[in-house]
């Protein structure tokens, strides 16, 4: 099949630009704007303040919102320590399989968009197709974010988005969302015989943690009865906690990292309102009375939106159609499907590969994979132009 040549030939391109997360996407991004601006499409190149790595969204069809945005990520996770069969970034074919970093995550997805592209260009398409690629998935989603800060202030309204993730194909409609903190405390140190000159940090603390085990605790409670994700409710998990140098010695400084997983967007706000609240009215006032100084502060070190499962999903009737499957169902990893969900569109994750060869030596996807991605990318052409 020519169309599965053509993807295997831009998947070998696509690999071979080291787009690793801390490195530039410049690259890459301009391959795939020469691609779609060849094909006569609307081309935004979105840069971040570095200026060494850009989104791009791409625009083919009538100038109109109710747009369908297929979307992958152009950032791959390193490859140092990791052992690999061959060269990470030269695509290998074997046994049906094509080898390579990102080769399904998420390479393979655009591949196989940018492959379908001119037959959408040729196309009367009734609404308009929108290629999103954008950069630093892998560290926080953070591209993604800049994307629809950007289309919302641009006024731009697609109303459905695809994400390429790998999910064998099958229709993904939630996951739960991944946010990490680090909370500074800041108290006094002293000699462990004068407890009362001091403010223990650790001890403090300690406090926190233990309002955060009380929350987490109400948060399952008030777990969705209808809720399909494993465990059913918002998670909150203490990871690393340090502070103090001896028995006696009152430590002035500890530094807590912690992470909630939310299954709908108001858990996230309403811990960290009732933490802050905590902290502001029990936890400050104690410590200030002795030391002015006294602080508590907490750090966003990601906030990845959960995607949550919609009755009334538009993608989700889309991509059942084109596939055939009838069943949606949830996953434990993040995407980027939250921030197009916050942007009021409807968002189903579905693309080729496994997530299981994700982030791994020996990354692959399958030409069958690809194929089926083909095959409902193709599908979805006749649905819009037909
Ligand atoms: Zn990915």
């Amino acid at each position: 099949m020519m169309l599965l040549e053509e993807t295997r030939a831009i998947l070998a391109d696509l690999i071979a630009f080291p787009t690793i997360s801390s490195d530039s996407n410049l690259e890459l991004i301009a391959y795939a704007a020469d691609r779609l601006g060849a094909l006569g499409a609307r081309i935004s190149v979105m840069r971040d303040d570095s200026g060494r790595k850009a989104n791009l969204f791409a625009t083919l069809g009538p100038d109109t919102g109710g747009g369908i945005v297929l979307s992958g990520h152009s950032d791959v996770v390193p490859v140092a320590d990791q052992e690999w069969s061959s060269d990470p970034f030269t695509l290998r074919e074997a046994e049906g399989r094509l080898y390579g970093r990102g080769s399904c995550d998420m390479k393979g997805f655009i591949a196989a968009c940018l492959a379908v592209a001119p037959r959408y260009a040729a196309a009367e398409l009734r609404r308009p197709v929108h290629f999103s690629l954008t950069y630093d998935e892998e560290v926080g989603c953070l591209g993604a974010r800049h994307l629809v800060d950007e289309l919302a202030a641009q006024d731009i309204r697609p109303a459905v988005a695809i994400i390429g993730e790998p999910t064998g194909m099958k229709i993904i409609e939630g996951h739960k969302g991944c946010c990490e903190y680090t909370t500074v405390f800041t108290g006094l140190e002293g000699h462990g015989s004068l407890p009362h000159r001091g403010v223990n940090a650790v001890e403090y603390a300690v406090r926190y943690v233990s309002r955060l085990m009380e929350l987490r605790e109400e948060l399952k409670r008030d777990a969705p009865r209808d809720s399909r994700f494993d465990p059913p409710h918002t998670t909150v998990q203490v990871g690393r906690l340090i502070g103090g140098v001896a028995h006696n010695v009152i430590p002035g400084h500890c530094v807590l990292d912690w992470e909630m997983r939310p299954v709908r967007h108001e858990d996230r706000a309403r811990l960290l309102a009732a933490m802050e609240a905590f902290a502001r009215d029990s936890l400050l006032p104690e410590m200030r009375g002795v030391a002015p100084e006294a602080a508590i502060v907490t750090h966003v070190i990601g906030e990845v939106e959960g995607l949550v499962p919609a009755s009334d999903n538009e993608a989700r009737a889309i991509l059942s159609e084109l596939t055939g499957a009838n069943d949606a169902g949830v996953v434990s990893f993040g995407t980027e499907a939250g921030l197009f969900q916050s942007l009021g569109m409807s968002v189903v994750v579905c693309g080729p590969g496994s997530i299981e060869q994700a982030h791994k030596p020996d990354e692959f996807v399958s030409l069958d994979q690809l194929d089926a991605c083909l095959a409902m990318l193709l599908g979805l052409e006749r649905k819009l132009a037909g």
